[in-house]
């Protein structure tokens, strides 16, 4: 490919894309003649590697643009004529960097264990192989065995999601704003829903909640302020028409000082005493009271069915550490109803994902077993103790491969949970903080552009002059090595 700035230092050939360029106007000896035929390339080594892994066609293209940049090269005075293994190799290179996945695995080292720009949860083995499996063969996803007559699909899971929350029925959803949508369009399609100023919230992106509210059909009815909303409030609020009454967990942010809201289970009896659905919509949600495990209280899905939501709304892939998903539980009646929205058919998960969601919650039925065997869960559990041995093990190492222009040095560090949950409440943790030996800030930059080039990129976070790895996700040791070491003896970095 000629770049712009050749094409302007000479007029175009009539042939440009001939493997072998026809000689100069000026009739002088061209390098340009001695620039192998495709063909020739074609039967080096490497052309034959490519042909086997990519195709003749991709691979005569690839050989063709090499051959290309070459002439223009040789055209503007730069470099001598190839040998055709050099092209051929220079083809086999551009067809496997583009044959690389776009969605790559990382290295999540930002100190946020569910980060929404890296695909929140990570699934647990059982997810993984449940997946899989649904993946390679034919299911009986909405097919009852016993009976040999249709199914649904959420047979598969119902049972374990009213075990897990005590609800009388349950659905699932593409995700939690899916499952808000669906909620809203079914119970409040042309008629007011009720929700305090105070939990109006957007949670990032393009969800927010008047908008999701407004495109659901309902007629959005607020009440109270943004920093104080009382019973009475919603009691004069409610109308013969009105749909629901909505109450929003405002996860990830926190309203502090002269404040009031009115507690789920006081707003259920509001409701109820005018025949008013309460729906609760939790965001992260927790099937698990993460007391249990040191950290702190976040509402469970029990609880906030325990207070008296009709319908309760969460995510698959917060805190539940599942695949995306969103969950609708409740009243076994409103359920239903929220199943014969026609709505319903265009939110509905995939069996890959419901084969996911079945294993993750099966874990739940064993909680002393569950931060060794979720993921998220191990996580946020891991001790300051761990970390600090692995900072003791991978320090080093990276000094190494960084060399003399970066520090590296264990360091406390505090990480969070993300997607919303518990935002003011971090971890603390401990992560390998890089420094520049001349204090730079572009040095550091130009590393963290260099760990996000690598095979498996590593994204750790900027802060105060350190570029911070937070090691609370780091489990496999031996990849990251493998990674970083890539880098040995590039210390033009700085
Ligand atoms: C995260 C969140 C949502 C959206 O859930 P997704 O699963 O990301 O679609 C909705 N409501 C609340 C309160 C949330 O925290």
């Amino acid at each position: 490919m000629s770049s712009p700035a050749v094409s302007r230092a000479e007029p175009p050939s009539p042939d440009l894309s001939s493997p072998v360029a026809p000689g100069s106007a000026a009739g002088a000896p061209s390098p340009l003649r001695h620039l192998p035929s495709v063909d020739a390339v074609l039967k080096e080594e490497a052309g034959l590697a490519a042909v086997a892994r990519h195709g003749r066609q991709s691979t005569t293209a690839a050989v063709r643009a090499a051959l290309d940049e070459r002439r223009a090269a040789l055209r503007a005075g730069a470099g001598g004529p190839a040998a055709p293994g050099e092209i051929a190799a220079a083809a086999l290179a551009r067809l496997d960097a583009a044959a690389a996945p776009s969605l790559k695995p990382v290295f999540n080292l930002t100190g946020t264990v569910l980060h929404t720009n890296l695909g929140r949860a990570v699934f647990a083995e059982a997810a993984v192989a449940a997946a899989t499996r649904a993946m390679r063969s034919a299911v009986a996803l909405e097919y009852d065995l016993d009976g040999g007559r249709r199914g649904e699909r959420d047979d598969h899971v119902r049972d374990l999601i009213c075990e897990l929350t005590g609800a009388e029925d349950a659905t699932l959803v593409n995700n939690n704003a899916a499952a808000v949508l669906l909620v809203l369009n079914t119970l409040a399609l042309g008629k007011p829903a009720i929700v305090s100023r105070g939990e109006l919230i957007e949670i990032g992106g393009a969800f927010r909640m008047p908008e999701i509210m407004r495109r659901a059909g309902a007629e959005l009815a607020e009440v109270g302020t943004t920093n104080r909303t009382h019973p009475r409030d919603y009691r004069e609020a409610i109308r013969p028409e009105t749909g629901l009454i909505l109450k929003v967990h405002t996860s990830n942010y926190r309203v502090e000082g002269f404040t009031a809201e009115v507690a789920p289970r006081d707003l259920a009896e509001i409701a109820h005493a005018q025949g008013v659905p309460l729906v609760n919509d939790l965001g992260s949600g927790t099937l698990a009271d993460l007391s249990r495990y040191g950290l702190v209280h976040e509402p469970t899905v029990r609880e906030a069915v325990a207070e008296g939501a009709d319908l309760v709304t969460f995510s698959g892939d917060k805190l539940l550490g599942g695949p995306q998903a969103g969950f609708i539980v409740g009243r076994r009646d409103l359920v239903a109803k929220v199943n014969r929205n026609p709505m319903k058919r265009a939110l509905r998960v995939d069996k890959v994902r419901l084969a996911a969601i079945e294993a993750t919650l099966r874990l739940y039925r064993d909680p002393d077993s569950l931060t060794r065997h979720l993921p998220t869960l191990r996580f946020l559990t891991r001790t300051s103790a761990d970390m600090s041995a692995q900072a003791g093990r991978l320090g080093p190492v990276l000094a190494r491969v960084l060399g003399p222009d970066f520090t590296v040095a264990p360091e406390p560090c505090r990480s969070q949970i993300g997607s919303g949950a518990l935002p003011l409440e971090t971890l603390e943790g401990v992560g390998l903080a890089i420094r520049a030996r001349d204090g730079s800030g572009g040095a550091l930059s130009r590393l963290a552009d260099s760990l996000r080039r690598l095979p498996v990129p590593i994204i750790g976070r900027i802060d105060a002059q350190a570029l911070v790895l937070d090691l609370r996700c780091l489990e496999d040791e031996a990849a990251f090595i493998a990674s970083v070491t890539t880098l040995e003896g590039a210390h033009e970095l700085a």
